[in-house]
């Protein structure tokens, strides 16, 4: 008995965002010119990485299934799974830690993170 591998699978990125329906399209058009179509795993979780247990689950799996090779992270303005701990800080805050935990564990891969304007401007995050 012969067992026939599966091809491997590939793709660029992992993008995780919210799952918030006013951000969809900006997202989508965003996400789809960065990567391409077809080049992308996508992850819509209330409060994009409010969870991060969550978030490192769907990077892991990224990683073995697609053998990813970059990570963006995308949190937003007026996030109500935050509520009112979602201040401009808290999320800055949120995203840069997510991004070292996940390059800690994951030296090769690149990690983008920003915080996305209800009026559809993307802002990178760069750690202080
Ligand atoms: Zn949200």
């Amino acid at each position: 008995m012969t067992s026939i591998a599966k091809p491997v699978l590939h793709c660029d990125g992992l993008v995780v965002h919210c799952m918030d329906y006013r951000l969809q399209k900006i997202l989508h058009p965003w996400v789809m010119n960065r990567f391409g179509a077809d080049n992308f795993d996508i992850v819509s979780l209330a409060g994009g990485v409010h969870d991060y247990e969550m978030v490192l689950k769907y990077v892991e799996l990224g990683v073995k299934i697609h053998s990813i090779n970059e990570v963006v992270l995308i949190n937003h303005e007026d996030c109500r799974a935050y509520g009112r701990d979602g201040t401009y800080k808290r999320h800055v805050s949120d995203l840069l830690e997510a991004e070292h935990k996940i390059e800690a564990l994951f030296p090769s891969l690149s990690v983008e993170t920003f915080y996305l304007h209800l009026n559809g401007k993307f802002e990178s995050i760069l750690p202080a």
